[in-house]
Formats: structure tokens, sequence, C-alpha cells
């Protein structure tokens, strides 16, 4: 897939429709039957694949499905109510006690939890390392059963080279999991990489909208069989047919809005590394690593101790305060935040991060009313 005519194209091919559709019919239906007692003894002893009931099959989710498969070169894909649902489904399909699983720092705050809420208690024991741990220490994977790799990772945002990782997977027989969430299929093809299995809230970029929570997974046909028959029909978190309509809808301008993303991340990196209340801006774009072709638009920036962070948030006027990202409208996400999360550790406590760091979501909304709103609120909030 490199470019939006792409997906439209294989979206005919995914969609098994009568009526030549050129939208994927929502199949809003908990089951669908058979035409006789032999059609519906094959499904059951898997010598057909008719959809028989929404919680492990339906028309539409596999319509989403087949494009994710297309986009990442996958064998296969499944769907899932929300990332962290094919995120925790895709652990613990292949997980199992005494397994230990070598995990980037700075992972998405809630897999960090969940391996240490969930899977710790269960004996599977995960260890962090810094990315670059994973790229140059051929031994560190010995003896690890997956390794759980985010490039970039969240909040700092540090790229890491897919391809070598892949390699000394290979060696370890580690099975290697990245969660391409950031740079979509358009900007990053992790299978093509070496990479076992690439997931992605579905939430972000994929829907493109805000308007959706899901997830999805995608690697080969014997991976993506086995977390269907366990994880998926048993733990039950399926993809809804209607956000998969939506989520279809998302990938169709994908790639146009990757490249709107694009351009006005390159001008605020451009402008930002001349202001002098910032220190650093971490926004990793196209070859900075092996296999990454572009920069998305979610990116961080630390300012130095002149700028009031509360002031400067509640300044802005394009930017809106909130969680998520990846869709039209822009927000920011202040480090010190995500670090006043109540509960269990997340990973910006126990890794660090500076509370003088802003998370930026930029939308696909003019690109210098952003930069003009950006300016005015430092302007308003520097001491
Ligand atoms: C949001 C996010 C998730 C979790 O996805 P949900 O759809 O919110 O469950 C996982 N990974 C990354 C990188 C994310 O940003």
């Amino acid at each position: 897939m490199s470019d939006a005519q792409d997906i439209g194209t294989v979206l005919a091919a995914v969609l098994d429709d009568p009526y030549g559709s050129i939208a994927p019919p929502i199949a809003q239906s908990s089951l669908f039957a058979f035409d006789s007692y032999q059609a519906f003894e094959d499904r059951m002893a898997a010598r057909s694949d008719q959809a028989m009931y929404t919680r492990v099959q339906n028309p539409t989710v596999a319509a989403f499905e087949g494009l994710m498969a297309q986009a990442e070169e996958g064998g296969a894909a499944v769907g899932f109510a929300s990332g962290m649902a094919a995120i925790s489904s895709t652990l613990l399909a292949f997980a199992k006690p005494g397994d230990r699983i070598a995990c980037i720092e700075h992972v998405y705050p809630d897999t960090y939890r969940f391996m240490e809420r969930m899977l710790r208690p269960f004996g599977v024991i995960t260890e962090y390392h810094p990315p670059a741990a994973f790229e140059d220490d051929p031994d560190l994977l010995d003896g690890v059963r997956l390794a759980y790799l985010e490039s970039p990772s969240s909040v700092v945002f540090q790229a890491m080279n897919l391809a070598k990782v892949a390699e000394h997977a290979r060696r370890h027989g580690t099975l290697t999991i990245t969660d391409n969430s950031w740079a979509t299929p358009v900007f990053q093809r992790p299978l093509t990489l070496g990479i076992d299995i690439v997931l992605h809230s579905a939430s972000k970029y994929i829907s493109g909208h805000s308007d959706t929570v899901a997830g999805v997974v995608v690697s080969s046909q014997e991976h993506i069989a086995q977390i269907r028959d366990l994880t998926l029909s048993l733990l039950g978190a399926k993809l809804a047919p209607f956000e998969a309509f939506l989520l279809t809808r998302g990938l169709r301008t994908l790639a146009a809005r990757m490249r709107q993303h694009q351009a006005t991340a390159n001008l605020f990196v451009d402008r930002l590394a001349a202001l002098p209340q910032v220190r650093g801006v971490n926004s990793p774009g196209s070859n900075d690593v092996p296999g990454l072709a572009g920069r998305s638009g979610l990116m961080s920036v630390e300012f130095d101790e002149t700028v009031d962070i509360p002031r400067f948030s509640d300044a802005l006027r394009h930017f809106r305060l909130g969680v998520s990202w990846g869709g039209f409208e822009s927000l920011i996400l202040p480090a010190r935040v995500g670090l006043a999360q109540a509960g269990e550790k997340n990973s910006m406590q126990k890794f660090g991060v500076s509370p003088n760091l802003v998370r930026l979501s930029l939308g696909l909304e003019r690109a210098e009313d952003l930069w003009a709103d950006f300016i005015s609120a430092l302007n308003e909030s520097v001491t």
C-alpha cells in the first residue's frame, strides 16, 4: 500500500457483496444461518469458514481485517474492541507461566500496567530495557519468549532499528510484537522488517476521527489463527460491525491524512528548534531509523523552566486538552498530568519523564493557524 488509492482498490477485493456496494455493508447480525445440515457440520468441523457467530467472525469485521492484512503486508488480521484488547489478547495467546518478556521502557502506560498487574501475578515476568539495548546487545533476548516493542515509544518517541532487533530475536527463538499505532502502515510496515506480529490501537490514526475505540493485530495466518482460536473467542473482546465500518472508512483516507499530519509536523519541528524556551523536540522522521518512511503528527516538546505549563495549556485555542490522539483536532497532553495518574504506577512514573514535557497531537487544521495558536499561548505563559 503506497497511497490512499491502493486501499480503495483493495476494498473491492475483500468485499463479498452481491449488490456491488462500494462501502462495506454493515452485517449487524449476531449469527449467520446455514443452508443445510451438511453446511453446519462442515463449519463446526472447520471444513469451511462460513461466518457463524459475530463473537469470532463477521463479514464487516472481515472486510476491515482483510484491508489491514494487505496494508501491513501480513497473512491475516484480527480486529478487537480496543487497542488494549488487541495487546492483552495477543500477549495472553502466546505467553505462559514461567515465560519472560523483554519490553521497551516508555511503553504505552496501560501496556505497562497490563504486564505488571495482569501478567506478573500469573508468573509471566517482564523486564524493561531502553531501545538501544535491544539493538546493541545481541544476547539480550537469550531465553526470552516475547519481545514487546514500540517504535517510536510512547511519550518520549524513541525510534529503534526494528530489522536489527528482529534479527537478534530470530536467533534466540523470541517472538517479536510491535505496536505500530504511531507510524501506521503508511510510514512503517514492521512485518516487512522481520517483526512477527504488528498491532494497533485503531482508535488513533486508523479511525482518524476520534469516534471509535478499536484495535487490530496483523501477522502470519498461523499466529492469527492461534489468537482467534484462543483469546478472541475465549476472552471475547471482539470488534463490533459498525466500528469495523467506521475503520474501513478511516482507512480510505489514511494515506492522505498522514501526508497532511507530516507536513504540519515538519513545520513545527523546523520552527520549534528556533524557540529559546524549547529544550528538545521528540519527533522521529523519515529515515531516522531503517524502515521508517515518515513523521506522524504525534510528538513531544520539552520546555525550559520559564514556561508555566498549566497556563500555556489553558491559553491554547485550537489545541484541546485530552488523552488519545490521531483525529482531526489537535490535542495537548502535559506529561505532568500523566505523572499525576492515581493507582498502580504507569510507565511514565516508573521510567521518568521531564515534568516540562508536553505531548502534542497535531491534527488536520491549517498548520499556520496551529502555529499561531502555539506561539500566542507560549507568549502568554512565559514567566
Ligand atoms: C492508545 C494506545 C493504545 C491503547 O489503545 P486503546 O484503543 O485506547 O485501547 C496502545 N498503544 C498506543 C501506542 C496507544 O497510543
